[in-house]
């Protein structure tokens, strides 16, 4: 941060910091109570009157909540600089604090502090507006985007032109609110255009979302020459095909296509791992209790059986199905896995972490795994175990990392992880339940559970040595599940 903005964020802070001997109120609590015990108007004019008002206190209290973020940052990078921390280092884990406390996702609450430092520190004319309810908190977030890459003082004179507290949006939607402030930015720097367009193209990603019926979304954000050349790629190929007869749709054609050019394999699914947790009551009895498939989540039953049986045959003989049988322990949902003395997690210890993590283990956090971390770190004697093991994204390792971060371990019913932050507050992360550990409340062992297996998937032939390693005979079953839930 250049320090132009910091002494900006010092005034902005400073105005409205607690003061010794006042006696204006710091604590939300009593607000919320005072809400909660609000009643409802009587008639029809009075509720439309209610309605207005909580949105506009909802605007104020993202103002508010803005100021806070704000000065939390700040005093967290004062604190910082006095434990030596190096000036290009303050400010990291800022973020992932508000996000905690927000509830929100890392990756938001990076978003959310970006926000509140554009809205306190360089538009004032765009807070007061919000604090008065006249934007609302995705409005303000709106002219925060559309000015992001105006230097301080053009982004300060467009907020000041557009002046949104003094009713400028009244009846305004939210493009009429997107136009003029781009209209403005570009006014003031013709430039900020292109910058636009090189810090866009730095975003460019893929996404993967669950969409309904064991569908997903795959989205591509990407420049707009590579995108529409995509499509058009995928369109000739397609017309291609339908001109030779192939009866599938076009739509259908493009999406085989881009999966088929991507994955390098006709009918899409090669060596690439796909993993399936479920019970063995589902894999081998029919059982209707859903299996998670990772990077997905919960699938139904039936999709999973199949997933694992066409896997046995109609693929190429390079491809493979392992199947992995992961116990869960007596009377918990908690997968069971070996201890090393190893510095490094396995491949097996790796695979057991995916399939209990699913996704990064901090809180709000959806991000898929990209490291297999020790909860207690290996250099303060963390052993490399399932149990001090931990699924997380790239940057909550980070973050975890950083001076005065702590975690560790606690029994449970399922996997538990306690994240302690700087300030001493403390969230908990409590791994996903396990296929067959139904509804658990968190207050005990839960009763169904038994055995998971976990179908690793190279989709394609069972190979028949897993199969006998794989696959329990009946009495084996029998006895896993009875020694270790006690369900028959
Ligand atoms: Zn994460």
């Amino acid at each position: 941060m250049d320090s132009n903005r910091e002494v900006l964020q010092e005034e902005a802070t400073a105005r409205r910091g607690p003061t010794s001997g006042d006696a204006l109120p710091t604590n939300v609590r009593e607000l919320i109570s005072d809400v909660a015990s609000l009643r409802l108007a009587g008639d029809s004019t009075q509720l439309i009157d209610q309605i207005r008002d909580l949105e506009d206190l909802t605007s104020a209290i993202a103002a508010m909540q803005a100021r806070a973020a704000v000065a939390f940052d700040l005093a967290q990078r004062r604190d910082q600089a006095a434990a030596g921390v190096a000036p290009a280092k303050q400010g990291e884990g800022v973020s992932a604090q508000i996000a905690l406390a927000r509830r929100e996702s890392p990756s938001r609450g990076g978003r959310l502090l970006g926000l509140a430092r554009a809205l306190v520190v360089e538009m004032p004319h765009t807070l007061a507006a919000l604090e008065t309810g006249q934007l609302n908190e995705w409005r303000a977030t709106l002219l925060v985007r559309e000015t992001a890459c105006l230097s301080v003082s053009d982004r300060c004179a467009v907020d000041e032109e557009l002046a949104a507290d003094t009713g400028t949006f009244s009846g305004a939607g939210d493009r009429a609110v997107v136009g003029a402030a781009r209209a403005a930015a570009y006014r003031r720097d013709p430039r900020s255009a292109t910058d636009r367009a090189r810090h866009a193209a730095g975003e460019r990603h893929v996404s993967l979302q669950p969409a309904p019926d064991t569908m997903a979304y795959l989205t591509a954000l990407l420049p707009v020459a590579e995108a529409v050349a995509v499509y058009a790629e995928l369109t000739r190929h397609t017309d291609s095909l339908r001109s030779h007869g192939d009866p599938r749709s076009r739509g259908q054609l493009m999406a085989d296509t881009l999966v088929e050019r991507t994955t390098g394999t006709p009918g899409g699914v090669s060596s690439v791992e796909i993993q399936l947790v479920m019970t063995d009551r589902s894999l081998f009895q029919g059982d209707s209790e859903p299996a998670r498939l990772s990077g997905y989540g919960v699938v139904p039953a039936e999709w999973a059986r199949t997933m694992v049986s066409s896997g046995e045959g109609q693929r190429g003989e390079d491809l493979q199905v392992f199947l992995r049988r992961l116990y869960t322990a007596p009377g918990t949902g908690d997968l069971l896995g070996a201890d090393s003395r190893a510095r490094l997690f396995s491949a097996n210890q790796r695979r057991f972490l995916e399939a209990r993590d699913h996704s990064c283990r901090t809180p709000y956090c959806d991000a898929p795994i990209r490291h297999h971390d020790h909860v207690i770190p290996w250099h303060d004697g963390g052993p490399t175990s399932t149990s001090n093991g931990a699924g997380l994204c790239e940057a909550c390792n980070h973050t975890k990392e950083l001076p005065g971060w702590r975690s560790s371990t606690r029994s449970g019913p399922r996997h538990t992880i306690d994240v302690r932050t700087p300030t001493g507050h403390t969230y908990r992360s409590l791994a996903p339940p396990l296929p067959g550990s139904g509804p658990v409340n968190g207050s005990g062992p839960v009763n169904g559970g038994g055995a998971a297996d976990v179908a690793s998937a190279s989709t394609g032939r069972l190979d028949s040595s897993i199969r006998q390693a794989g696959v329990p005979r009946h009495s084996e079953r029998r006895t896993a599940v009875l020694a270790t839930s006690g369900s028959s």
